[in-house]
């Protein structure tokens, strides 16, 4: 049996005989183990990332910058094989998991620049013969806790940028999906990157709150579930620790009357089905607008209902497997929330069997309608390939659904009118916005990041924001001994 270990100093290594079984979701069963690293393997990961990271940070922007491209060469070449370990292990399709590793190559591509992103600004005589001049500089070791639903996506919206800046970086990746980030790891190693300063660490909570505790560890960027995002924003704000930690989601799309219906279905059925609705950023509530409602719901159950759902290993699969028994079972149980509060079961997915993938953890698209704000399922984050339609009379219900849900990762509207459009880019209080776009999500060289219970903390990832998170800002202000001569001054300087 294959096991996972950790990545260490530029090393397959472990010290922990403690294992977690990694289990395919296509067909139920265990292909792997996972270490669920011990003390021992937490400090070794910590004293390997202190010392790569003095010397790291010390060699120029130019190299640094000269590593990634190699990094971004290698990941291109291995893209192919990058996207097979994500969708053995999530279960997502092989087209989708390829775009995800795409998607990261492109923060990588990013922080390619980063001479230039850490250039600072320079001002010639704020007072006489005076100049002043702003610097970043690096935090020192940051960490990242990442999620199972993108495991090499989410954790490239962090570390390329960290370490770009001149951290070193220790990842502690799902214990669901661990082998993408070994692989990305060894990458790293090859392009050029110097040993320790990219280091992998596999387990669970016990060493999530290592990290959390440690008084070594400057940074710590979280993207998972929002209870355990609120409790990593919490904890490691108390360790006197930066923090971002990204949350869950219910991300809205609003369909307007006037919207180009067809290009609506499509969205949303791409958004809310895709990836079987295990993405922070897919659509799980359709808010139909007056009286587009009925045509909306026949097109969406229509189109649904043709879905090829099967495993990734199925070139034509369109849509994948849920992470495990234990999720499947959540989500086949909201269905039956849904039902006993009354909502409309137009479709329902939890009957869907694979011939010869019967242990695999699927469950087929299903479609609600008549959600109403006291639901559950409405209020409650499903991930899942369930999507409900909540019916409003007109587009201020609409807005007003959308800003009273505590969630605010993304959201969309899909309508002809410039007008409307511009009023709801303005004063949805989401962190995402669409128009007659189904997933918002922004380009590498543009920041992620939701509001309200979507995310903690005041840095969203990668783009400008990353960069300003990974790295500290100094002013420096001179002036030399030869210029003017003055006494003491009393008084505040007015230039
Ligand atoms: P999760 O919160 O269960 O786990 C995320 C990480 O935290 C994992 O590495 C896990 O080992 C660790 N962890 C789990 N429980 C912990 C605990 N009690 N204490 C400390 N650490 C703990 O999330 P998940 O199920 O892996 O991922 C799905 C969730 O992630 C969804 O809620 C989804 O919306 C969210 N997500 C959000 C974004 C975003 O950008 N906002 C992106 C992707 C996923």
């Amino acid at each position: 049996m294959n096991k996972i270990k950790n990545y260490i100093n530029g090393n397959i290594t472990c010290d922990s005989t403690d294992y977690l079984d990694v289990i395919d979701p296509s067909k139920g069963e265990k292909i792997s183990e996972v270490v669920l690293s011990n003390k021992k393997d937490f400090d070794n990961a910590v004293k390997s990332s202190f010392e790569s990271q003095l010397k790291w940070a010390n060699i120029t922007p130019l190299k640094r910058s000269r590593i990634m491209s190699n990094y971004k060469t290698l990941i291109e070449e291995n893209i192919n094989d990058l996207a097979k370990i994500v969708s053995l292990e999530h279960g997502k399709t092989l087209d989708d998991a390829k775009g995800s590793v795409t998607r990261g190559l492109e923060v990588v591509e990013f922080a390619c620049g980063i001479p230039h992103l850490l250039k600072g600004e320079f001002s010639q005589n704020v007072g006489s013969n005076i100049d002043s001049f702003s610097i970043r500089q690096p935090l020192g070791i940051c960490a990242g806790i990442t999620p199972f639903n993108f495991p090499a996506m989410v954790p490239m919206w962090m570390y390329p940028i960290s370490i770009a800046c001149g951290n070193s970086f220790i990842l502690k990746p799902s214990e669901k999906d661990p082998s993408c980030a070994i692989k990305l790891a060894e990458l790293f190693t090859e392009a050029g990157l110097p040993d320790g300063v990219f280091n992998v660490i596999n387990g669970d909570k016990q060493i999530v709150d290592k990290i959390l505790n440690s008084n070594i560890i400057s940074s710590v960027s979280f993207v998972g579930s929002t209870p355990v995002a609120k409790y990593i924003y919490e904890t490691a704000s108390k360790n006197m620790k930066r923090v971002q930690a990204l949350g869950g989601a219910k991300n809205h799309l609003v369909v307007m009357p006037d919207a180009n219906i067809d290009q609506a279905v499509d969205g949303i059925i791409g958004a809310a089905y895709g990836s079987a609705g295990e993405r922070c950023m897919a659509v799980s509530v359709a808010v139909a607008v007056g009286d587009i409602a009925d045509t909306l719901v026949n097109k969406i159950n229509n189109k649904a209902q043709t879905l090829k759902v099967a495993p990734w290993t199925d070139l034509s699969s369109e849509m994948g497997p849920l992470i495990s028994k234990e999720h499947l079972d959540k989500v086949k149980n909201y269905i039956e929330v849904g039902i006993q509060e009354g909502a409309k079961l137009v479709l329902d997915g939890r009957d869907l069997k694979i011939q010869g993938y019967e242990n695999g953890f699927f469950v087929g698209p299903t479609l609600f309608d008549n959600v109403t704000e006291k639901m559950k399922i409405y209020n409650e984050e499903i991930f899942g390939p369930v999507l409900s339609i909540v019916r409003v009379k007109n587009y201020e219900d609409a807005l007003k659904l959308v800003n009273d849900h505590p969630f605010g990762n993304g959201t969309s509207i899909y309508t002809s009118d410039g007008e409307v459009s511009r009023n709801f880019t303005t004063n949805s209080k989401i962190g995402m916005v669409g128009v007659n776009v189904p997933i918002p999500v922004p380009m590498a060289f543009h920041s992620f990041g939701g509001w309200k219970q979507s995310l903690f903390g005041d840095y969203a990832m990668h783009g400008t924001e990353g960069i300003n998170f990974y790295t500290k800002l100094k002013t420096i202000t001179t002036r030399w001994p030869k210029s003017i001569q003055s006494g003491p001054e009393f008084v505040m300087p007015t230039n």
